[in-house]
This record gives structure tokens, sequence and C-alpha cells, in this order.
């Protein structure tokens, strides 16, 4: 028996049926592309990962299930970064915690406020939880208003993304600080580019009672395809995390690898630095070009032009294999989001720019 779509749609609950769904960035699969779409690392990992995962995929490791609780990670992140493992949660990517915090704080009917533009997948998160979600405007200079962190009621749960994407802008530590005191209900730094960035809320998980920081190695790690990434928030707070989690959300490679990236913190101040002398190179190469390149906290640039259409540049580059990202923010404006390449990536992206 098969079931048409329209069917499909009615068997489900109407909170999915109405949902249009994430869509990613494209990933092509063959072929020689150029991409600064998907604000991957354009660097190998640390060497110290691939000895890892084969070090952990030998003898009968993998026969049995991880450690549900990723402790050898948390100890050594904690180390690393101060505080305590109780107040570490790990994730099959940070959006895996993302889901875990809205399915823990929101329930249907009830609201989580985002900051907009921002983070396309936060809205379908409430989506699936049936609940609503408010879009907080930023001011045109992408800082956020009082109004960030006024009551609301049924509001549960707040998400920041910091640096922002697809701006590459911080809100600093203090600011972020005065809108947790004053909203009720928690608010989750989503901190995925954070080590790009010249300041960070880790410090805040401890100052602010209802702050939660979320960290991913899929971008200044150079893992988007191993899937990891952490969240940190007080340890009461982690207790009830743990109930939603899935047991075993994180495999035992993925668990083996992150550890051994966090460890080499060599690895990761010299891809930082490379990262961002060439942010520097193509904020600086756009603007000579007419764009507005906002400077940028993260590994990719925001270009609008204003004049020029975007979505034909897009086109026209992607043409000749060299995607970026067109992002079109209904109320706000479109742009393009450019991730930082290699310097040889950029040079290539430029050099078809110049024609246009
Ligand atoms: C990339 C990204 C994530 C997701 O990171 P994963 O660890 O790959 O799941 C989360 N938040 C923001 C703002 C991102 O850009």
């Amino acid at each position: 028996m098969t079931t048409p779509a329209a069917t499909a749609a009615s068997l489900v609950r109407p909170a999915i049926a109405e949902l249009a769904g994430y869509v990613p960035g494209e990933q092509p699969q063959s072929g020689k592309w150029i991409k600064l779409n998907t604000n991957e690392n354009p660097y190998a990992p640390s060497p110290a990962v691939a000895r890892a995962v084969a070090a952990t995929a030998e003898g009968r490791t993998l026969a049995k299930y991880p450690d549900p609780l990723a402790t050898v990670f948390r100890m050594r992140a904690a180390e690393i970064l101060g505080v305590d493992p109780d107040w570490i949660i790990c994730g099959n990517g940070s959006d895996d915690l993302l889901t875990i915090l809205v399915r823990t704080f929101v329930g249907e009917g009830e609201w989580l406020r985002i900051a907009y533009p921002s983070y396309i997948l936060y809205r379908t998160l409430a989506g699936l939880q049936g609940a609503h979600c408010e879009e907080l405007m930023y001011e045109r200079d992408w800082s956020l208003s009082d109004a960030f962190a006024a009551p609301r009621p049924g509001l549960k749960l707040a998400f920041l993304a910091n640096p922002n994407s697809p701006s590459g802008t911080l809100v600093s530590p203090d600011r972020v600080a005065e809108l947790a005191d004053r909203l009720p209900c928690p608010l989750v730094v989503d901190e995925a580019y954070g080590d790009f960035a010249d300041a960070h809320c880790l410090d805040l998980v401890r100052r602010c009672e209802r702050v939660i920081v979320t960290r991913s190695f899929s971008k200044s790690y150079a893992l988007a395809g191993l899937r990891f990434g952490f969240a940190v928030a007080r340890p009461e707070i982690v207790a009830e995390l743990r109930k939603v989690k899935d047991s075993y959300n994180c495999d035992a490679l993925s668990i083996a690898a992150a550890t051994a990236a966090i460890d080499d913190r060599a690895w990761l101040a010299d891809n930082r630095a490379k990262i961002v002398a060439t942010r520097r190179r193509l904020t600086d190469a756009m603007r000579a070009l007419g764009y507005d390149a906002i400077e940028s906290q993260a590994n990719f640039v925001w270009c609008t032009h204003p004049d020029r259409p975007h979505k034909p540049v897009y086109e026209a580059l992607k043409a000749q294999r060299v995607l970026i990202r067109f992002m079109q923010y209904p109320g706000w404006g479109d742009g393009l989001r450019i991730t930082v390449g290699t310097d040889a990536e950029i040079d290539a992206f430029l050099t078809i720019m110049k024609t246009l």
C-alpha cells in the first residue's frame, strides 16, 4: 500500500505537516567545487584526530556501546576551559544540543525568542515542538535592543548566536549579561563561531544563573563531518538536559576524535590565525569592490552592495563552480555570506568577482 503525500500529511502531527523543514546549504557530493557556502573550515583537522580514530577502531572498542556521558572528553575540556566536568554535556554536533535545549525548556504553545536575522534552524526547532517563535529584529548596526529581554507570557527560552550568522558580529559579553539578567527565561548563547571571536561568554555561565553556552567542533576544529558539540551550563540544568538526550548521542569515534582535537591547542591557535588573516584580506577586497563588508568575528563575511543585486552574483559564481551563500531575510534584506576559505580559494573567488 502506498501513502500519497497528502495522506501522509494528514497522518502526522499538525505541527509537522505545517512545517517547511530546515534546508541546509548546498552540499554537492561530486565534482570539484570551491565551497564557501556553509562555513566549513578549509583546512584538515589536527593529525591527532586521525590517530585517535584509528586507535579507537582497533580491537573491541566499537563492539561496545560508547560512554553515554563522554566522560574523557568532559574531563579534558573542563581542564582546558576552566569549568567542572559536571557543567558540560556533549552532543552529536551542536545542533543536537539546540534540539535537546528546545525539547527541555519549550512546550507546545509556548514561546522561543530569537534574534533576527540569525540561524534559521532555531525557528524550525520551535516548529517541531509546536511552539511559537518570536523573532526580535537586530538594530541596523547589529546590536540588540532591550526588547530582546522584555517579559512575555509563555516565554521559555531565548537563543542568541554570538558571533551571529550571517553578520559575523558579536554582542559583547557585558551586554549579553545585561540581557540575560533581565530575561525571564534561560538564554542560550550559541558560540558555534566562538573560537574565531575576540570575546566569549563562557564566564557568564558561572556569573548568570540562566546562561547556557553551546560550542561546535564543525567550524573552528575542522570537524563538520564528524558531528560533535557541547554545552556548558549549571550542573542542575545539565542534569535535566541529560534526561532528554538520546542515551548514546555521541559515538566512540567522535568522543575520541573530539578529545584529541580539543587537546591540540597549537593546532587551534595556528588555524585561527590563518583564518583571521584571510578574513582580513577578504573583507578589504570586498570593500574595494564596492561592497559593505561587515567586520567579522567569525569565519565568514557578510557582504551587501548598495545598488548591485546579490542573486546574480551568487549565480555567476555557481556557474563557475564557486559556491557562496545568497541569503534573503524578509523584513531585513538580502546579501551574500562568504566563508573564509584558504588564501588560494579566496583568490579564485576574487578573480571571478572582479570580472562581474
Ligand atoms: C554551524 C552552526 C551550528 C551547528 O553546528 P554543528 O555542530 O555542526 O551542529 C550551530 N549554530 C550556528 C549559529 C551555526 O552556524
